[in-house]
């Protein structure tokens, strides 16, 4: 069996895997990965495929699925909720294309051979995709949908994580990593792999401790976060405490979070996302943006590393009264705008350089799994080889080092472009 690593080999982005067996060639994932100064694209795969899996509906490793029909047209393969949420992302992809004037990697036509060519799984429940490989999804607790594939064949058997965490959150139990099969070669996503985070129940006393001192002093909380999964974590933290301002959401968290209301089998407490959604005013104009940033207002919206869409007019507005406060809630990929305004407290919106004056903090809420967790499971799993992916070129070697050191197993970081050979032991 080959293993070739097409993105994400050393950072965090485009993720994309192709595994190859005698029989069949098999995709898994096909993500794009946002820099600040512009798009960057997985290398194409250089054979025919006969089928794609996509592990979850994040960009980083959804944006560029629909680029791979209209030719041979695999079968792809992904949860019910993931196709759904894609359908909304891949159709503001093309709608950014046309606002920045530029070439859209894909047409409406393909996203809808894409469409139409999707076989939606459920968890646990296997399905023969090509002559020589069984797949089976399990859940990986990370966003709405998301899924960890494990692929069956005489050559061996491949887990790859997709992105994943452990922990119980409020959205998501954790990820269902007792498989009860063997595990020959693991994929695993590696983002935090030289740190863990911070107690969950912790960093959210702190933000709701945080936002009531914000209120207290007069002033409004700008919180930026990512549309899928963190928005609707922030409404049903936010919403619980009942604090005597309005609370608003903008941006696309609106249509992710109706998609998240239509799959109550899929995550925790749906119940509890749709109280909170039913006390939060979504924003749809502009006129009521003019309006509702004179008042005292709790603003959750996109995008999470404040790098477009609605958070940039708040923060115009809301930047120079010192008793507002911006509250940072995952994340921030270097050099974007979140992680410089972190770093300089200002950041350049439109040409013109804003300060922020009032509190600026990052609360660390993560969908990924610590350095404890990403240990806690490769062992329990105990491939014959560990692929590790997903993960910054600063954090890989002494990750992998560690990996081989504690618990005995091969490990490997792969760089883009690398082909891994593996050979099942008899
Ligand atoms: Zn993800
Ligand atoms: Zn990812």
């Amino acid at each position: 069996m080959k293993i070739k690593v097409l993105g994400g080999g050393r950072e965090v982005g485009r993720a994309s895997y192709l595994v190859s067996t005698k029989q069949s060639n098999v995709l898994l994932d096909y993500g794009i990965k946002i820099e600040p100064y512009g798009i960057e694209y997985p290398q194409k795969p250089d054979v025919n495929l006969d089928a794609v899996i996509l592990s979850h509906a994040h960009m980083d490793h959804s944006g560029l699925i629909p680029a791979l029909f209209g030719g041979n047209n695999p079968d792809l393969y992904m949860t019910t909720p993931t196709l759904d949420i894609c359908d909304i992302l891949w159709k503001d992809a093309q709608k950014i294309a046309r606002i920045e004037d530029r070439k859209p990697e894909y047409n409406k036509e393909q996203s809808k051979i894409a469409d139409s060519k999707t076989k939606k799984m459920n968890y646990r429940k296997p399905i023969r995709i090509t002559k020589d490989m069984s797949l089976t999804f399990y859940d990986a607790g990370h966003i709405l949908g998301s899924g960890m594939p494990l692929l069956e064949t005489k050559e061996g058997n491949v887990l790859y994580t997709g992105d994943f965490k452990v922990d119980e959150t409020r959205l998501h139990y954790g990820a269902d990593y007792d498989l009860d099969k063997d595990i020959d070669v693991l994929i695993i996503e590696s983002t935090y792999g030289d740190r863990d985070h911070p107690d969950r129940t912790k960093i959210e006393r702190d933000f709701v401790n945080s936002i009531k001192k914000t209120l207290d002093k007069g002033g409004s909380v700008l919180i930026p976060a990512f549309a899928l999964g963190r928005a609707q974590e922030m409404l049903g933290i936010i919403a619980e405490e009942n604090f005597n301002v309005p609370l608003y959401l903008d941006g696309m968290g609106q249509k992710v979070s109706a998609v998240y209301l239509q799959y109550p089998n899929y995550f925790k407490e749906a119940y509890n996302l749709r109280q909170a959604m039913n006390k939060t005013i979504k924003v749809k104009t502009q006129k009521q943006r003019e309006e509702l940033v004179k008042k005292q207002a709790i603003i959750v919206t996109t995008a999470g590393m404040v790098e477009g869409g609605p958070v940039l007019y708040y923060f115009k507005r809301l930047c120079r009264n010192a008793e507002n406060s911006v509250y940072l809630t995952g994340f921030q990929v270097q050099e974007t705008k979140g992680d410089i305004l972190l770093k300089e407290g200002e950041i350049e919106i439109d040409g013109g350089l804003y300060k922020w004056e009032g509190e600026i903090k990052k609360f660390d809420f993560s969908a990924h799994a610590g350095r404890n967790n990403l240990f806690q499971v490769i062992s329990a799993w105990n491939p014959e080889l560990v692929v590790c992916v997903h993960g910054d070129e600063t954090v890989m070697p002494a990750y992998v080092k560690k990996i081989e050191e504690d618990l005995g197993l091969k490990a490997i970081a792969p760089k883009n472009g690398d082909v891994i050979e593996y050979n099942k032991k008899k």
